[in-house]
């Protein structure tokens, strides 16, 4: 019957939550500018939102950097036999 659990997150108010629905748009670089500025003030003064903006910022670089090889045409039919064998022995 305390509030005192919610009373901790003075520091912490509700924008940090609207901050996570904008981030991934943010990361991406689809934000508005004025979005892009709330976000960027917002993370200039919580270190927490920081914290996750460049933890973020750097995973979505990291994967990007991936090479993204497609699969070569031999793999791929051995990858489609080996499903279709595995749906056939399913059926009685
Ligand atoms: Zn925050």
């Amino acid at each position: 019957m305390s509030r005192d659990d919610r009373a901790d997150h003075g520091q912490h108010p509700e924008s940090c939550r609207d901050m996570v629905e904008y981030l991934s748009d943010y990361v991406d670089g689809d934000l508005d500018a004025a979005l892009r500025d709330m976000i960027e003030a917002h993370g200039g003064k919580c270190p927490p939102c920081r914290a996750f903006i460049r933890t973020l910022s750097a995973t979505v670089l990291a994967v990007r950097a991936l090479p993204r090889e497609p699969l070569d045409p031999r793999s791929r039919r051995a990858l489609l036999q080996a499903l279709r064998a595995a749906r056939q022995q399913k059926t009685p």
